[in-house]
């Protein structure tokens, strides 16, 4: 259906052709005048005296009289059904009709009978417009004066005043109730519009940033929410005073969608339960001939008009419509404001005027709640985008970071694939590693800890130059090497790296996609690398904390738990014993003849040996053993759930494992031995000092006894020494 062709046509379209029929038809026009005007010469001539006196003439002229007030009946009942206005012409065809037939009545029946003209006056003051009125009133009395004058003055003077009273005075009555009734709606009107206007005020008080009247952030708020709620109405408001001004069935916004192919309801005020919800074709009926033009359209018909659209199927008949379009500044259609009636009360020019004053407020009303969900939208974007902030800065070990990162990047925009990767060099070789992850992959596996080579993915590029990537939103992301071959992403749509930078140093990426295209706006894109600059901060800040944790618990040049860290262990796993009646070994080594180390090798080769040590110590022990650097070159093992037996095994093992191990020096080949002494809580002691006082004296008991030996409380109370040869 083409917008042309399925639009009634305009009322003033009417094209003029003169056929016979016509010609037929301008004949019946002339009847009703001719019979007003022959049935008054015929009054005037003194016919119409008496029923016995009546000639065939004056039944014609009465005949012709009533059939021409008929024609104007039907003509005016059809002009109706169809809209039109009476005409001043019909109006004095049909009250002349009546006057003609009064003043035969008069004539025939007597002068007693004359109040049926003032009565009859009356009525045509109350229902024909004041000109018609006026010119039959001027009729009757010039007829009267024909009938009356010269002779008979007083009657005249008398008929005339009560003619005259009677139509002033309902004249006067009827203004006074149409101007009453036009009060109470002009009343209703300007209310709706003072409310309007309230409404707008109390916007522009929240817009124009009067904070100093606002005293604190929470009432500002509040304020701020009470006048998004005002300005939500205003669409609203507009629509009711088009509703009370115009009496309409449905006045309705239907905005036209992105496509500009459809319209789709934005506000209504209707009795009707029909008004179309879904959205339709812009294109079709009545809307697409307005839109297409830009211009107002007025239509009615008393059989319900054709080609409107803002109903569903079986709406109701629409008798009489007027839409006018919603325009922006730009000469842009946004969409149309229709208002409708169901019964054939056309609109007028007063009344699109009315409609096209409030398409305007409308057209406000929109772009203020565009703005005001634009600004509600980016204040609860930045309030993520806070929380999410605040959220990384609290985050205390990596792998919180990580996590905090990932809920981060989440919270400010939709991503259905986020990773954390971080970079390390290795005897300068670079490997990334996947820290953390959510979403899947294609294959449902979790990449999380995954380490991969340096290689020509987007990741290892990123690392590589510093700068986020892909540049634009990638079309076919499939094709894209995210981390490395062997861990295909698929499904993608919308995909941003970012570096993690702190400084100088690119510590990792952050990885972001979504399924959608274009998934990310600008304003998300930049939350997301803020958030990848905090990330950066945050990874830097943990693996300082992490790294200084770990100075402060172990032994630089060894790796192993420092003195301090060794004694707050040895405490919590003697509770732990005690609390669960467990077996406790203590193992203290010293390695012999160390001195001699250092003087035949020097310092640093002694150092070297401390470390061998330290290495096949760890090595050896379990992984529920605790090996710590006790003070110089001894060392101390804790060991868990081990009785002596046990513990002797492993001291044993220990001190074969040092005794074979060689070490390389400038001056040949070096090997040291190691002496050990064992405690076990609690068949020797107790308390903590008394097992390293005990292991200590076993270790003496060893060095007196040959070194390189393990002696435990029983050997030393038994005075029972390992023989050891050399
Ligand atoms: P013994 O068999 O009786 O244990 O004889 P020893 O020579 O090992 O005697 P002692 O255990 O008293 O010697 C400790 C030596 O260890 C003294 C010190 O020079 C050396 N030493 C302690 N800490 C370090 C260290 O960090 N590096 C190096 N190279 N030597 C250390
Ligand atoms: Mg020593
Ligand atoms: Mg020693």
């Amino acid at each position: 259906m083409t917008p042309g062709n399925s639009v009634p046509r305009l009322r003033h379209s009417r094209p003029l052709a003169f056929t016979p029929g016509r010609w037929m038809q301008q004949v019946v026009r002339l009847v009703p005048a001719v019979a007003v005007l022959t049935v008054f010469a015929f009054l005037a001539r003194g016919r119409f005296r008496s029923f016995d006196g009546l000639s065939w003439a004056d039944a014609v002229a009465f005949g012709v009289l009533l059939l021409g007030g008929a024609l104007v009946i039907v003509r005016r009942v059809r002009r109706s059904m169809s809209g039109a206005p009476m005409m001043l012409r019909d109006e004095l065809e049909f009250g002349g009709s009546l006057l003609a037939a009064a003043f035969i009545v008069v004539a025939l029946g007597g002068e007693l009978l004359f109040p049926v003209v003032y009565l009859l006056m009356a009525f045509l003051v109350t229902f024909l417009s004041r000109p018609a009125a006026g010119t039959l009133l001027g009729v009757s009395v010039l007829f009267d004066a024909l009938l009356t004058l010269p002779e008979r003055w007083g009657v005249f003077a008398g008929r005339t005043t009560f003619l005259v009273l009677f139509a002033g005075l309902y004249h006067v009555v009827l203004s006074a109730r149409l101007a009453a009734a036009r009060r109470a709606e002009d009343d209703a009107v300007k209310n709706k519009v003072k409310e309007l206007e309230e409404r707008a005020r109390t916007f522009r008080l929240v817009s124009s940033g009067a904070s100093d009247s606002m005293p604190g952030v929470k009432d500002q708020e509040k304020w701020l929410v009470a006048a998004v709620k005002e300005i939500e109405g205003a669409t609203g408001s507009a629509l009711e005073v088009a509703e009370t001004a115009l009496h309409t069935h449905s006045v309705a916004v239907f905005l036209l969608t992105s496509d500009d192919r459809s319209l789709k309801l934005h506000d209504c005020r209707s009795t009707s339960e029909q008004i179309q919800r879904e959205r339709f074709a812009a294109g079709e009926g009545i809307f697409g001939a307005l839109l297409k033009r830009g211009v107002p359209v007025r239509m009615n018909g008393s059989s319900g008009l054709k080609g409107v659209t803002h109903y569903e199927l079986g709406g109701p008949g629409v008798c009489a419509i007027l839409a006018v379009p919603i325009v922006e500044g730009g000469g842009l259609v946004r969409g149309v404001l229709v208002a409708d009636r169901l019964e054939n009360k056309p609109f007028n020019e007063e009344d699109e005027r009315l409609l096209q004053v409030i398409a305007g407020e409308v057209l406000r009303a929109i772009e203020v709640e565009r703005v005001m969900s634009y600004i509600r939208r980016s204040r609860d974007e930045k309030d993520r985008f806070f929380r999410a902030i605040e959220e990384l800065n609290r985050a205390g070990s990596p792998d919180q970071v990580f996590l905090a990162v990932l809920e981060s990047a989440r919270q400010v925009a939709p991503l259905e694939f986020c990773a954390v990767t971080l970079v390390s060099e290795v005897n300068g070789n670079r490997a990334h590693r996947i820290m953390r992850m959510s979403g899947v992959t294609s294959a449902g596996r979790a990449l999380e800890n995954q380490t991969f080579p340096d290689n020509n993915g987007l990741v290892a590029n990123v690392v590589r130059y510093g700068a986020p990537l892909p540049g634009r939103d990638a079309g076919a992301m499939d094709r894209q090497i995210i981390f490395d071959d062997d861990t295909q992403i698929r499904g993608l749509q919308s995909l941003k790296i970012f570096p993690l930078v702190a400084g100088d140093r690119i510590l990792g990426t952050l990885v972001t996609g979504s399924r959608k295209k274009a998934a990310f706006d600008n304003d998300e894109l930049r939350m997301l690398e803020v958030i990848a600059i905090q990330a950066a901060q945050a990874v830097l800040r943990a693996q300082l904390f992490e790294a200084m944790e770990k100075m402060a618990t172990t032994d630089g040049l060894t790796g192993l738990f420092n003195h301090r860290t060794f004694q707050g262990r040895f405490d919590e796993q003697l509770a732990t014993a005690r609390r669960y009646s467990r077996k406790l070994s203590f193992i203290l080594t010293d390695i012999d003849h160390f001195k001699s180390v250092n003087d035949t090798y020097g310092h640093p080769m002694g150092d070297q040996v401390l470390k061998g040590v330290a290495r096949i110590l760890k090595e050896q022990a379990r992984d529920t053993d605790i090996v710590a650097r006790y003070g110089g070159e001894e060392f101390a093992i804790i060991m868990p759930e081990t009785d002596v037996k046990g513990a002797h095994i492993i001291a044993e093992r220990i001190r074969e494992r040092i005794e074979k191990e060689v070490f390389q020096t400038d001056q040949g080949p070096l090997k040291v031995t190691l002496s050990l002494g064992i405690a076990t809580f609690p068949d020797v002691a107790a308390e903590k000092h008394q097992l390293i006082d005990l292991a200590d004296q076993c270790l003496y008991f060893a060095k007196r006894h040959g070194r390189n030996q393990t002696v435990t409380v029983g050997q030393m109370q038994a005075n029972k020494p390992r023989a050891v040869e050399g």
